[in-house]
């Protein structure tokens, strides 16, 4: 739709750049989004040279095109083959259903279109976002209200940070805990970690974390120039939680080899199958040694919500930081991670100025974040912690939980399917026998090779299907070897016992036809 200008030219901008809603824009936007929720499938099949062939054309149009074309394309090209997380099918990724007043919170914040960087251009979000940052601390580390106040007034305490994500929550732990382990040294951000590592007399730094560790720790140490080789990964016991016995093992080493640790980082929570490390016992070891202690609950740290599971977080008060996903089980939209400091003061270290924007000593939430421009994602905390509220958030978190322990007794009962993890919270991982090899006593390499090509194959056809959805990872099997393992994460509240069990159901289905059809794709391991 085009207006014309006072040159009497063709243009959209005077259509587009006014204050008025789009009425007829609107309203078939939210019908699209509606269809998009409640389709039956997953998604609709289409392989990744066709998806690519979609998108082809690079030359940005001379002029804009009309509405009805751009939302044709969206309708044709791009909706049918996007993934339908709301799905309460979709059981593998860590992604899921939204509450409902989400959508609409995602254009009041567009609409107000705040920049958190700074107080002058968000005024009041800045206080709301302190607000909402508070509330979490509070459910995790539980301090006096006095201390709270004091926090809240004051322009030199932030009790954390809203990232993008728990990727970028874990690089600022990360960050924090390498200035403030060399503080006595010198200001590493300003003099380099190599500068710094000589001046100390240390050959390396390094960074702590359970073989489960999720990759963002590994890509952090290399990003703020640690190095991703200097990452210690300690074993796991039988319930895929840290190895104390190891660690401690692995600190003398430290410190016989002269190595500096920049921090020990347990998880609440792994991505792999849901495991817990046993915070309280890495915190009294890095208390012992002098360690900064980071908790990685991207995914397991909304636990402190729960009634139920809140047990599995013992000891996570002591930890230094703490990231928590607010797009995982915060169920706020994507784009959204939470880091908390136990001691809002200890973030001086990394506190940023610049004259013309975020003023020293100002309240500017730009000078304690990587990130510059920031959303006012605070707007989807907020409301999530508001409208759900501690019991919200419980019977959804202690449901999935309950939903995915009665589905991994059912793998386990099912000769089909061997349970290879037994979840302690909502993730599990078990895997498809073929007929052949459900009685044999012991399974040799190329039986598990045989194997490991089904469940490939299984996953690969189901996704392809459209109508469920579990993901796949690869598992540490007894004796050593590596096998295939198939994931489910049970993440929206709207799955019942009776859709899982749909979807082994399925499985076994497909299964009997991947057995027929055992040609195994090298790019299928990707
Ligand atoms: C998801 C996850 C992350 C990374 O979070 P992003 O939001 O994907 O950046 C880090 N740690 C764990 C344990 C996770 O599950």
């Amino acid at each position: 739709m085009k207006n014309t200008n006072s040159d009497g030219v063709s243009s959209c901008v005077q259509h587009y750049f006014t204050f008025s809603d789009n009425a007829q824009w609107s309203e078939k936007i939210e019908r699209l989004s509606q269809a998009f929720l409640c389709q039956s499938h997953i998604s609709q099949q289409m392989d990744v040279k066709g998806l690519q062939h979609q998108f082809q054309f690079v030359d940005i149009p001379m002029n804009g095109c009309s509405e009805q074309a751009f939302l044709a394309e969206i309708t044709q090209a791009v909706l049918p083959y996007s993934i339908n997380t709301g799905s309460p099918y979709f059981i593998g990724h860590m992604t899921a259903l939204l509450p409902n007043f989400m959508r609409p919170l995602a254009k009041l914040k567009s609409t107000l279109n705040q920049n958190m960087v700074k107080l002058e251009t968000a005024n009041a979000t800045t206080f709301y976002e302190k607000q909402a940052l508070a509330m979490l601390h509070k459910a995790i580390y539980d301090r006096q209200a006095a201390e709270y106040q004091q926090w809240l007034s004051s322009n030199h305490h932030p009790l954390g940070a809203i990232t993008s994500g728990g990727t970028l929550a874990n690089m600022m732990a990360l960050q924090l805990a390498r200035a403030r382990s060399l503080a006595k040294y010198g200001d590493v951000e300003a003099l380099g970690v190599s500068g710094l590592m000589q001046r100390a007399g240390y050959q390396r730094a390094v960074v702590i974390v359970s073989e489960l560790g999720h990759y963002s720790i590994k890509k952090s140490l290399g990003i703020l120039g640690l190095g991703k080789d200097n990452l210690i990964t300690i074993p796991v016991d039988d319930h895929q939680r840290m190895d104390i016995v190891a660690l401690r093992k692995a600190l003398l080493q430290c410190q016989k080899d002269r190595d500096h640790v920049v921090a020990i980082v347990g998880i609440a929570g792994t991505t792999e199958c849901g495991s817990f490390d046993p915070l309280d016992q890495i915190a009294a070891l890095a208390q012992q040694f002098g360690h900064y202690f980071h908790v990685d609950g991207a995914w397991g740290g909304a636990l402190v919500l729960s009634k139920k599971y809140r047990h599995l977080l013992k000891g996570i008060e002591q930890a230094d930081s703490v990231t928590i996903d607010g797009h995982k089980q915060l169920y706020l939209p994507m784009g959204m991670g939470v880091l908390m400091l136990k001691e809002p003061q200890s973030s001086a270290a990394i506190a940023n100025e610049a004259n013309y924007i975020i003023r020293r000593n100002s309240f500017d939430l730009g000078r304690f974040s990587v990130e510059g421009s920031r959303p006012a994602n605070v707007f989807y905390l907020q409301a999530g912690l508001k409208l759900l509220g501690r019991e919200g958030y419980a019977e959804v978190l202690d449901g999935n939980i309950d939903t995915t322990k009665q589905m991994a007794v059912d793998v386990d009962d099912l000769a089909e399917f061997e349970l290879l993890t037994s979840p302690q919270s909502n993730i599990f991982l078990y895997r498809y026998l073929p007929q052949s090899m459900r009685t044999k006593k012991q399974l040799s390499k190329a039986d598990n090779d045989f194997i490991d090509v089904c469940n490939v194959r299984l996953q690969s056809v189901q996704k392809s299907q459209g109508n469920s959805f579990v993901s796949r990872t690869l598992f540490k099997y007894k004796g050593g070897g590596t096998v295939v393992a198939l994931r489910v994460v049970i993440a929206n509240p709207l799955t019942t016992l009776a859709h899982c069990q749909a979807v082994l159901n399925e499985q076994k289905a497909l299964a009997h036809e991947v057995q027929c059809l055992l040609q195994p794709l090298a790019a299928e391991y990707d």
